[in-house]
């Protein structure tokens, strides 16, 4: 699967997939609609879906306007999203599959951010890894705010979403990497798979390269968010309670 990266808005990526022998297109999540229209003409691809992981507004924003160019495009969003994404014809719910350039992506419920978020995930096959697109649920090394979820919900989202394969590519829809990990390197400050990792974004970074994709095995690793029963992590805020230790992980994110 072609997978593109398109940097929109101030720090989002919308994620294009392309299939050549059709010269189709599907993008996630058009915060905005111009950069993306752009490549898509330059390459001389239809856009045929619109595919959103919830309705945050640098999510959604450039929808109408690509429907404009693309009249026949099909945007889907989450079904606890209805009436939030604009022009949406598809109201996907878990277990839900998805068909673009002859594979099959499965529909993740995964609230916590906000209460319709929803992920998809193309798994593994002979020659290639797993793609998981998440949205604003894991970010590279942090996680989303709980704008809508409990600490619980996106505890178990994310439970969720780190049981894939260490291989699957971890597509997030923000540039947040080097923050979220000077985050974490206050709550493991010996990790060396942390200090690495950080060195290596700070590299990217100093490039203008993303950082994205990430892998679950990194984020297992080196994400704070998704360690929340490592010791070390909760002792780091005095809690051995997985919820409670989540929660004041977010906490002092807010804080940082
Ligand atoms: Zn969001």
């Amino acid at each position: 699967m072609e997978i593109v990266t398109i940097p929109i808005l101030k720090d989002n990526y919308a994620f294009v997939l392309v299939d050549r022998s059709r010269q189709q297109a599907t993008v996630f999540d058009p915060g905005a609609s111009a950069p993306v229209a752009a490549w898509l003409s330059e390459n001389n691809l239809e856009l045929i879906n619109i595919w959103i992981t919830h309705h945050h507004r640098d999510h959604i924003g450039g929808i109408e306007d690509l429907l404009r160019r693309y009249p026949t495009a099909i945007v889907s969003g989450g079904a606890n999203d209805r009436g939030r994404i604009p022009k949406q014809h598809k109201y996907l719910n878990e277990g839900d599959r998805l068909t673009f350039a002859d594979q099959t992506a499965q529909v993740f419920f995964i609230p916590g951010h906000t209460l319709g978020h929803i992920a998809y995930y193309f798994p593994p096959t002979d020659n290639q890894p797993g793609e998981l697109f998440c949205g604003d649920t894991i970010f590279g090394g942090g996680c989303g705010r709980l704008f809508e979820g409990t600490p619980a919900q996106m505890l178990g989202s994310i439970d969720r979403l780190r049981q894939l394969p260490d291989s699957t590519r971890m597509w997030c829809s923000h540039e947040y990497t080097l923050n979220n990990l000077r985050f974490a390197l206050t709550i493991e400050p010996y990790n060396i798979d942390l200090q690495n990792r950080y060195h290596k974004a700070g590299i990217n970074r100093s490039n203008s390269q993303p950082t994205i994709p990430s892998t679950i095995g990194l984020e297992r690793q080196t994400n704070p968010f998704l360690r929340w029963d490592i010791p070390a992590v909760g002792l780091a805020v005095a809690s051995n309670n997985f919820v409670e230790t989540f929660a004041r992980l977010r906490g002092r994110k807010e804080q940082f």
